[in-house]
């Protein structure tokens, strides 16, 4: 509401058709994660699941195809990574050629699709974060090496909320809810 300007009347043909857009395009954003059955959260609803992904039990669980699709880039990427180091200070020729198979590895495993096995596991009302990341706050999302700007630590021994999130600060530009 920041332009509206000092016209006579307020534009509320203006405004509705804003907000309609608004809608339209959050509804946009928002349909594909419902069709597929993965969290929407709300204003009022958990953005984070207590519930933890077993990433290590996933991978068990797949295909023998979807196995070697992600361990032919994924070894691919220890090779020439470790390659491209070694060979650096020697051979400057096989080290380009290394660290071109190592991008493009890396390039196509960010490229394949998330196997369906573990978009079955992700589907509920709120993201399930995976399990080795180690404790994750539920309410900002920060964690053991991405901590709050300011530093911060647990609550409790249950480490699901950091301890900025327990203590909000009083109301400031910062901090207001919404
Ligand atoms: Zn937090
Ligand atoms: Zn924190």
């Amino acid at each position: 509401m920041s332009s509206i300007g000092y016209s006579d009347t307020p534009d509320w043909e203006g405004m509705r058709e804003e907000a309609e857009l608004e809608l339209a395009a959050q509804d946009e954003v928002e349909r594909p994660l419902r069709e597929a059955g993965l969290p929407v959260p709300g204003h009022r609803r958990r953005e984070i699941a207590e519930e933890r992904l077993d990433v290590a039990a996933l991978w068990r669980g797949l295909s023998d195809d979807e196995r070697e699709a992600i361990g032919v880039l994924g070894l691919g990427i220890l090779v020439s990574g470790g390659m491209a180091s070694r060979a650096e200070l020697t051979a400057p020729a096989a080290t380009r050629a290394y660290t071109a198979h190592y991008y493009a590895c890396l390039d196509a495993l960010g490229t394949l699709p998330t196997p369906e096995s573990a978009m079955a596991a992700l589907r509920g009302p709120a993201w399930r974060i995976p399990a080795d990341l180690g404790p994750v706050c539920l309410s900002c999302g920060c964690s053991d090496e991405d901590a709050c700007p300011d530093g911060c630590g647990w609550e409790d021994e249950r480490q699901i909320r950091c301890t900025v999130c327990a203590n909000p600060r009083p109301l400031d530009d910062d901090n207001i809810p919404f």
